[in-house]
């Protein structure tokens, strides 16, 4: 297989200063076009000063970025001084990427615009074979399914993102013994997929991508904040100074094993309380039904799991005060407690919560992590820490996924801007 370094990680939100210097001019270009697509109808003017580069070199990467069917004039306003103003907006039919998000439990698909919209969408529950080769010929033939259902022309897609549980190896754009998919030993995801679209395929951690989604479709997304990801497995995905950060290995942000009860029974790991056996859906559900809250489940199969999750947060919601409630909100006070230490630990000013069981646990989450969270910061006097849901809701792995293959195709390559046959 051959060897990729990582894909380049999209840009910081708009305060971000470029450079003059000609060897960065690709991050020009996407600085600019970050711009853009954030701020449609903004003008060079207003590209000079939001960029600090000078009005020659934004002349010359809006000339270049309209060439390449990227952006497109949109018209002409008066300016203060009497001049009228060209104004921009992203070309949203230039081009599109595929976003799949592979959780245990749920396939997320989503077709994504330059522009940021989503035009297609599909979410279902996992094949009944989690057999790697079952489940990637099932997600081709639902790829081709939704691009026809979007009636796009397949030229325009540029690339396909994928956000999967890790670890992922990203070099290889392969997962490696992913603990929530069994018989994922070494599933080379990127190859597969690519022979079998003829598609650039980039793969990321579904916690990083969920981050990457908040990060690209938040207009004003937080600088600092911990994604709180939910799904069949919990991960942070942490975003510092406006970067999504990955770690070494692409792997950042297990939190499986950070203490959420303090009190809780003590983990294999030799902790006490960890996230693992105080949180995630199978326990919750595992502890609900030896309690016969909930129907007996098989807690290896991560939708059956999942559907007892949905029926015991339903059952927690109806009896306030009752021993289903009592459960999810001793999971919401565990997540609290993981994520205000993630606040302390890295000054983050946001906290956001997100994944495929977001839904499910948002109300008991949303009740009691803000004060505890705020009750325990400890730079108060300086910054507070906002706490809340993803702005995309369930959608967001595979968002964060389509923008990744958006940004890693335009950018990653300059060449593939231009692919012949491909742009047209
Ligand atoms: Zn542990």
């Amino acid at each position: 297989m051959p060897s990729r370094a990582p894909s380049p990680l999209p840009p910081r939100g708009p305060r971000r200063r470029g450079s003059n210097l000609p060897r960065v001019a690709d991050y020009n270009q996407m600085l600019v076009l970050d711009l853009v697509r954030r701020s449609p109808g903004i003008s060079r003017v207003e590209l000079v000063r939001e960029t600090g580069l000078t009005a020659q070199t934004v002349s010359n990467i809006c000339r270049r970025l309209t060439e390449a069917e990227l952006i497109r004039e949109t018209g002409r306003v008066s300016g203060a001084a009497g001049a009228p103003r060209t104004i921009f907006e992203v070309n949203g039919a230039g081009r599109y990427t595929i976003g799949l998000h592979i959780d245990p439990a749920r396939l997320t698909f989503v077709i994504l615009t330059l522009a940021g919209d989503t035009v297609q969408r599909l979410s279902m529950r996992t094949p009944d074979t989690p057999e790697p080769g079952a489940m990637l010929a099932e997600i081709e033939l639902r790829i081709r399914e939704l691009i026809d259902a979007a009636d796009i022309p397949f030229v325009r897609v540029a690339a396909i993102g994928v956000a999967t549980p890790g670890p992922i190896d990203v070099a290889q754009g392969s997962v490696r013994d992913a603990p929530n998919l069994p018989g994922w030993e070494d599933v080379a995801l990127r190859e597969d997929l690519e022979e079998r679209l003829g598609l650039p395929v980039v793969v990321e951690k579904d916690t990083t991508a969920a981050a990457l989604g908040e990060l690209w479709s938040n207009p004003h997304p937080p600088q600092n904040f911990a994604f709180m990801y939910l799904g069949t497995g919990a991960g942070a995905g942490i975003v510092l100074d406006g970067e999504v950060r990955r770690g070494s290995s692409s792997n950042l942000g297990n939190i499986g094993h950070m203490s959420g009860d303090p009190n809780g029974p003590i983990c294999p790991c030799g902790g006490r309380g960890c996230l693992s056996l105080t949180a995630l859906p199978a326990t919750l559900v595992g502890e609900a039904a030896a309690r016969e809250l909930v129907s007996p489940v098989d807690l290896g199969d991560a939708r059956a799991v999942e559907r007892a999750l949905a029926e015991l947060c339903a059952a927690a919601a109806q009896r306030p005060g009752g021993d289903e409630a009592a459960l999810i909100d001793r999971a919401a006070r565990s997540y609290a407690r993981v994520a205000g230490q993630l606040a302390n630990a890295l000054d983050l000013d946001a906290v956001i919560f997100g994944g495929p069981q977001w839904p499910a646990m948002m109300p008991s989450i949303l009740r009691i992590a803000p004060p505890a969270i705020a009750k325990d910061f400890l730079f108060h006097a300086l910054h507070d820490v906002e706490v809340r849901g993803s702005s995309i809701n369930d959608d967001v792995g595979a968002v964060g996924a389509a923008s990744l293959a958006m940004w890693a195709t335009t950018f990653d390559a300059p060449t593939q801007l231009f692919l012949p046959g491909r742009t047209g």
